[in-house]
């Protein structure tokens, strides 16, 4: 398993009032959900809004921290190891995020926003190849490397989504977290987004953990699929008990 939750739990406290801040209670965002990613495949994760599919994205990719549970890379509990080791494992499980219309900061270049992740990964990519590595990252996702100057606001959804997917495998990740990557999009242009993510899929060997609220979409891309439902996985498996006879 290349990635995979145990057990996995994650509260919020409840605040009431503007002035007292008062916690008046929780919620249970995800509420001790087990999950298993094998290596290659693409597990689809769908749900209505609510559900805690964006909150287990965040914590799996270490954005945010699990109350309890343990996320295992390669079989290894990233709780129990040393900072650097964890940031190591980190490195191999990368987000896209929903709407790169918020996601990419507009005062960046794309050179600059794709080459962010070595900031915080600076092994990945030694300095004096990143400049080029970028250019390859560009030209992977089907964008002019001659276009790494231009600003977001200069690309359409698609090509911005694109930029997110290379910022992503910037630092050569084996995961993809990808949470709800296409549902920002025109219509017209998620067959394209969704064809990039297979075709990188099968080039590079990546995982995925495919969150959607379509179930469309994840039927189509996925191998496997869980459900949540207020925090939980309540169906699992690839046949009908989930897509229904
Ligand atoms: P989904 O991605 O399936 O829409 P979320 O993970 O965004 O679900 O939300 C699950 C639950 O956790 C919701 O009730 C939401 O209001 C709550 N929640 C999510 N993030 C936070 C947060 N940062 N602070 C407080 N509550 C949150
Ligand atoms: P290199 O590894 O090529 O020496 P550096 O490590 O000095 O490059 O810098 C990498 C930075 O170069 C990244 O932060 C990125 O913003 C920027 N960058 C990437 N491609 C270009 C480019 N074609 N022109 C200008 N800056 C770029």
């Amino acid at each position: 398993m290349v990635l995979e939750v145990r057990d996995l739990a994650k509260s919020y406290p409840v605040r009431q009032g503007v002035v007292l801040k008062r916690t008046t209670g929780h919620v249970q965002a995800v509420d001790g959900v087990s999950l298993a990613l094998r290596r290659g495949r693409t597990l689809g994760l769908v749900g209505e809004s609510g559900s805690g599919k964006s909150t287990l994205a965040r914590v799996l990719v270490g954005i945010e921290k699990p109350t309890r549970g343990q996320v295992l890379v390669d079989g290894e509990d990233v709780s129990t190891m040393s900072r650097g080791a964890r940031r190591e494992l980190r490195r191999n499980v990368q987000m896209v995020f929903q709407d790169p219309y918020t996601s990419l900061n507009p005062r960046m270049s794309v050179g600059d926003i794709v080459a962010e992740p070595f900031r915080i990964h600076r092994d990945a990519v030694p300095r004096g190849g990143r400049r080029r590595a970028v250019a390859e990252l560009l030209e992977l996702v089907g964008l002019d490397p001659d276009h790494v100057h231009r600003y977001p606001h200069q690309f359409s959804g698609g090509q911005r989504q694109r930029i997110g997917i290379a910022r992503a495998l910037a630092v050569k990740p084996r995961v993809l977290v990808c949470d709800e990557p296409v549902s920002a999009l025109d219509v017209s242009v998620q067959g394209q987004v969704i064809n990039l993510l297979e075709d990188l899929q099968d080039e590079l060997g990546l995982s995925y953990l495919f969150i959607a609220h379509d179930l469309a979409v994840v039927q189509h891309i996925a191998d496997e699929v869980a459900v949540m439902y207020l925090g939980r996985v309540v169906e699992e498996g690839d046949g009908p008990a989930v897509y229904g006879d």
